[in-house]
């Protein structure tokens, strides 16, 4: 049982975009009674990566009374309506496909007309060989590059949009560090040097800042996991097998556009793919590769091939895809880095952080800080279950014919998960459907609901044109007429 009745002290060990977070979380689900401390070292600095997010990023803003003006103002933000996947299929120039966050068209969302599980209009799209992009409003606003002032102001218009931002990651971390400051939240400049454990339970840290105790710790302390992984030995499950990408190479190019594009754009590159992230100021780029595939030399002619210039890269990054066993341990939650990473595509990490800290935040606040056995157990199942689910979801990315480099047929080739190989048999035969995903939720939560499936999966092959058709011919005859009406302004769209 974690019974934090009584806890008079949180401490968060960590001060990047995760350590911030969760400072904010502990705020608001202890309340003022409990004081919250961060400790960070700025000799070891934080990650600096981590620019995209997606549409859970606004519920954050929401939880915490953070204002977006200000938000945006501060971290140099621009709005991410999606992704925009390039090469992934064939490589060839028009091999492109956009994932867009939102489903909206006038008033009327792909989800609102749902059938025995399914939603005729995805399907009809998918049975006509059309791109899912096609449906959502959203998409003339990518095409033309509108501005940035034009998409928040037809945001504030549309509140069923489903949108996000690009950032500075360093700039969010220091605006997040005045957030939670704002709240009361101390901070101790030093390095944490031993964790100091009693009976199982971590009962002090020793920095060279002095001695810091406390009832109940969080653990952001990024990649290093302090306490969690090093202290607590909490096993590490490594994706390793499934996912091949382990180094990054970021770096900043200016402004190629009018506007800032309003998508992420994911390239795929001989040996990985490259980001590149519009914040106000600049592009945040970066090539993410296999060691085993290239060195750092290959990436960097491969890029000034691709840019046509020479490339400074602004930092060099080592990672392995997996996670912790369990991220709640004893007194100790682990989230951000310390918890567990896969890759940058589809931006996942801050927001499983986000998602996470939240359903934290609400048992404690449920459970009257009291947290039984068993609650515990469902928590960290639930944690990893959103991990699957992340996995999962980025094992179809990479599921691909493109096999013209040693990467992309590795790739293809790594091991897919007994429960992806299910989910892929399942959509030859019909379209994704709820009951596939619930068994990644995570506090109530799916962090890629069946249009990002439908979108991705549909794009990369996984679920063929027949299975969208089968399912449509079932449909009642009122539903094929209102169909019928529906698919003339989608086909002259
Ligand atoms: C290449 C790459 C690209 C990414 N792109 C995205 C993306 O687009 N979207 C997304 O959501 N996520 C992305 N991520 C993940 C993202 O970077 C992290 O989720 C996010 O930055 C949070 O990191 P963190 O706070 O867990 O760790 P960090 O930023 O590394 O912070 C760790 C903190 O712990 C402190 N610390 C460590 N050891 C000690 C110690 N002994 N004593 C005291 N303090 C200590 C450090 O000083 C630092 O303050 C990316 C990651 C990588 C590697």
């Amino acid at each position: 049982m974690l019974d934090l009745a009584n806890a008079k002290r949180v401490v968060v060990v960590g001060g990047g975009t995760a350590g911030w977070f969760a400072a904010l979380e502990m705020r608001h689900a202890f309340g003022p009674q409990v004081e919250v401390t961060l400790i960070e070292s700025e000799q070891i600095g934080i990650i600096g990566a981590g620019e995209g997010s997606i549409p859970n990023f606004n519920l954050a803003l929401q939880r915490y009374g953070i204002d977006r003006e200000r938000f945006m103002a501060a971290t140099q933000s621009t709005v991410k309506l999606g992704v925009r996947f390039d090469g992934w299929r064939t490589g060839a120039a028009d091999d492109r496909y956009h994932h867009l966050f939102s489903t909206v068209r006038g008033d009327t969302s792909l989800l609102d007309w749902a059938e025995q599980g399914f939603y005729p209009l995805s399907s009809w799209l998918m049975s006509e060989g059309l791109p899912l992009e096609r449906y959502p409003a959203v998409q003339a606003l990518v095409e033309r590059g509108a501005s940035q002032q034009e998409v928040l102001a037809w945001l504030d218009m549309h509140p069923r949009e489903a949108y996000a931002y690009h950032f500075d990651a360093r700039a969010l971390a220091r605006f997040l560090r005045g957030e939670a400051e704002a709240r009361g939240v101390k901070r101790i400049e030093g390095r944490v040097k031993q964790v100091v454990m009693d009976a199982g339970r971590v009962t002090a840290l020793e920095s060279d800042a002095g001695r810091l105790e406390a009832d109940f710790w969080v653990d952001a302390s990024g990649l290093a996991r302090v306490i969690a992984g090093k202290a607590l030995g909490v096993p590490w499950e490594s994706f390793a097998q499934n996912l091949l990408l382990d180094a990054a190479l970021p770096f900043m190019l200016p402004h190629r556009d009018a506007h800032p594009p309003l998508l992420t754009m994911s390239h795929a590159m001989k040996s990985g793919w490259m980001w590149v992230i519009p914040t106000q100021g600049r592009l945040g780029c970066g090539y993410v590769y296999s060691t085993a595939h290239i060195d750092e030399a290959g990436v960097l002619a491969e890029l000034r091939a691709h840019w046509g210039c020479e490339i400074e890269p602004v930092n060099r990054l080592r990672f392995g895809a997996g996670r912790l066993a369990r991220c709640l341990e004893s007194n100790v939650l682990a989230v951000g880095l310390a918890a567990g990473f896969v890759e940058p595509l589809e931006a996942t990490s801050i927001a499983h952080t986000l998602y996470q800290l939240s359903f934290f935040g609400n048992l404690v606040q449920d459970t009257h800080h009291v947290v039984a056995e068993s609650s515990i157990a469902q928590f960290n199942r639930e944690v990893s279950n959103a991990w699957d689910g992340i996995l999962d979801f980025l094992l179809m990315h990479y599921d691909t014919v493109r096999s013209d480099t040693a990467f992309w047929r590795d790739a293809a080739a790594a091991a897919q998960t007994p429960r992806y190989r299910d989910l892929k048999r399942a959509f030859a035969t019909r379209t994704p459907r709820l009951a596939d995903l619930v068994p990644y939720q995570m506090g109530g939560t799916i962090m890629f609901g069946i249009p990002s499936w439908e979108t991705v999966g549909f794009a990369m092959g996984a679920i063929p044109r027949d299975a969208a058709a089968r399912q449509l011919r079932g449909l009642s005859a009122g539903a094929q007429l209102r169909l019928h009406a529906a698919a003339e302004s989608l086909r002259a769209a």
